[in-house]
């Protein structure tokens, strides 16, 4: 494995307290980084908190409830890694989750839930952490990367919203890549597929047959899914393309994604 050392750096993950984001700490704790990470739910942050700093004594490690969607919070949060770390070098606009609705079954307020919850869980940290963000530009390297989904190229009708709202993010991303450019911040995403999480999990608990183990459910459902690799994605997978575009691995890309689907996208 390519060995980068991020000593110095400051990495800001939200939705880092579970999953995806979860990895993407640690990665960022492996090569050096000081990291701050946010979620909703106190008790999940705090054992998120603990796990990490057991996994890598003497850690810089930040742990704040924030909800992305309150921007009180969100700016609350980056003063907090203001004061702490004096900086913030890569941002990942992890934090969220899918809705499963059609058009039949979509209220006002689910679209309208849906697509506050994706839009402006990149508005929102994107907006409170880019001063410091230009700062890290400035001396040498500034990242955002959001994580998006293959719904935003391939949408699903049984997830209306959502696709639809993912689509919108990748153009935002698009734009503000361009935007953010001439100061030297890039910008990217990645599209995942299905990757293990804790709503996967849950669906496992109610959904498998007696005596059906975790793998087996999976691949019965990748089976159907039709997901070329056969498989789900595993939460560190994401994790290293999400690593890959916060770091200078990545250095000439901006306004660009990376697919973790396994070999779900069908278009050329
Ligand atoms: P998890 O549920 O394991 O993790 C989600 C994380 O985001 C948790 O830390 C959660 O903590 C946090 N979070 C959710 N909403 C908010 C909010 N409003 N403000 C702050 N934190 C929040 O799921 P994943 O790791 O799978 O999900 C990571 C991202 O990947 C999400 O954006 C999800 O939509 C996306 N994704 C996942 C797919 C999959 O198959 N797993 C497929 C496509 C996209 P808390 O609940 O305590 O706030």
């Amino acid at each position: 494995m390519i060995q980068i050392d991020l000593t110095g750096q400051v990495a800001v993950v939200t939705g880092g307290s579970s999953g995806i984001g979860l990895a993407t700490a640690e990665l960022f704790l492996r090569a050096g980084a000081s990291v701050a990470i946010c979620g909703r739910d106190s008790d999940r942050l705090a054992q998120a908190e603990a796990s990490l700093k057991a996994q890598f004594p003497g850690a810089q490690l930040l742990a704040q409830t924030c909800d992305v969607l309150d921007a009180d919070a969100v700016n609350a949060f980056a003063q907090a890694v203001q004061a702490r770390f004096g900086r913030t070098d890569m941002l990942v606009n992890n934090a969220g989750q899918g809705r499963v609705s059609t058009f039949a079954d979509t209220t006002d307020d689910a679209w309208r839930e849906e697509l506050d919850l994706k839009y402006f869980s990149v508005i929102r940290p994107t907006r409170a952490f880019m001063p410091m963000l230009r700062d890290a530009a400035g001396s040498g390297h500034a990242a955002v990367v959001c994580v998006n989904s293959l719904l935003a190229l391939q949408p699903e009708p049984h997830m209306v919203a959502t696709s639809s709202a993912r689509a919108g993010v990748l153009s935002l991303i698009k734009s503000l890549a361009v935007e953010l450019a001439p100061q030297r911040i890039r910008v990217n995403s990645i599209l995942i597929g299905i990757v293990e999480s804790g709503q996967w999990r849950r669906r496992y608990a109610k959904e498998a047959q007696p005596g059906q183990s975790w793998e087996d459910w999976t691949a019965e459902l990748a089976r159907k899914k039709n997901i070329p690799l056969g498989r789900f994605g595993r939460p560190e997978e994401a994790a290293q393309a999400l690593f890959y575009l916060a770091t200078t691995l990545s250095s000439y890309t901006t306004g660009s994604h990376i697919d973790v689907s396994g070999g779900v996208a069908r278009h050329v």
